[in-house]
């Protein structure tokens, strides 16, 4: 089914009166609702970990189920764990403070391996960042007992996924919403597929949330930011093109593609010509 998704500008035409923080909580809660629920990201029993980066995104994450893990209709539990790899700016113990304050428990691991990565190899691209990132999250997720693990990547990264690899990899692609560990130990989730940054953006604001910066984030590549920069470009004038994107990412249509695996041209003969039927009579 198509996602519907209507935007933070619906909302507060929707609502004007009530406050924007109240309203920015109501989106957040909803779409982490709504992704979770289709998904089914969580189910009873399950211990989460969400990988807190120190960003707007992932604080705002772990502030959704949080919430949710106190209204769903299933028993969860939720903790969080952050993984020093040398790149932040600032000292990330507000970050923890944070945390703490809402009760959450909150695991801070510095990853010797990703620190002398830096030192010997300064100029490391993101696959071996990304390596090493997740050999440590298995490893404080086995620690803490968790079975799922929790990543802030938003509405936004799927969109620049998808426009990245259909532009530059030839893959109709964008991430999983929803997948496995390759020893299928842990599920590993995306509860923002349907959240915007300009949400979390909102939201960490309005809360007075902690953010720390990562070095890596003022370049990350120029294809990302060329991608981000077409995004600001065309939403000036088409505001709900990211909400359109992921509307398609839940809508194919294969007999529109060119991927042979997927294709049934005699069906879809059939079908056009009961169609044409139809339309004549
Ligand atoms: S942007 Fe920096 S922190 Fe992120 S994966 Fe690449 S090297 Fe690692």
């Amino acid at each position: 089914m198509p996602t519907t998704f209507s935007s933070l500008r619906e909302q507060k035409r929707l609502s004007p009166a009530l406050p924007l923080a109240l309203d920015l909580e109501k989106i957040l809660l909803r779409k982490v609702g709504e992704a979770v629920g289709r998904f089914k990201m969580i189910r009873d029993g399950d211990r989460v970990a969400v990988a807190v980066s120190g960003g707007k995104d992932s604080m705002a994450l772990m502030e959704a189920l949080l919430a949710l893990s106190k209204r769903a209709p299933i028993e969860f539990s939720v903790c969080a764990f952050t993984v020093e790899q040398g790149k932040f700016l600032r000292p990330i113990e507000p970050v923890g403070e944070y945390l703490r304050s809402r009760g959450v428990d909150w695991t801070y691991h510095r990853d010797n391996p990703s620190i002398r990565l830096i030192d010997e190899r300064p100029d490391h691209g993101c696959d071996l960042c990304s390596r090493y990132r997740r050999r440590a999250v298995y490893q404080i997720a086995r620690g803490l007992g968790a079975n799922v693990i929790a990543f802030g990547h938003t509405a936004d990264d799927f969109c620049e996924a998808l426009l990245r690899n259909a532009l530059f990899t030839g893959r109709l692609s964008a991430l999983p919403a929803i997948t496995y560990s390759r020893e299928r130990d842990f599920r590993l989730i995306r509860p923002l597929v349907f959240v915007t940054e300009a949400v979390t953006r909102g939201f960490a604001e309005h809360r007075g949330i902690p953010v720390i910066p990562c070095g890596c984030s003022h370049k990350t590549g120029t294809v990302r930011r060329s991608i981000r920069d077409i995004f600001a470009e065309l939403e000036v004038d088409h505001p709900h093109l990211k909400e359109n994107l992921l509307s398609a990412m839940g809508n194919l249509q294969p007999s529109r593609l060119l991927d042979t695996r997927y294709l049934n041209a005699e069906e879809e003969a059939a079908e056009e010509s009961e169609l044409l039927q139809i339309t004549a009579r």
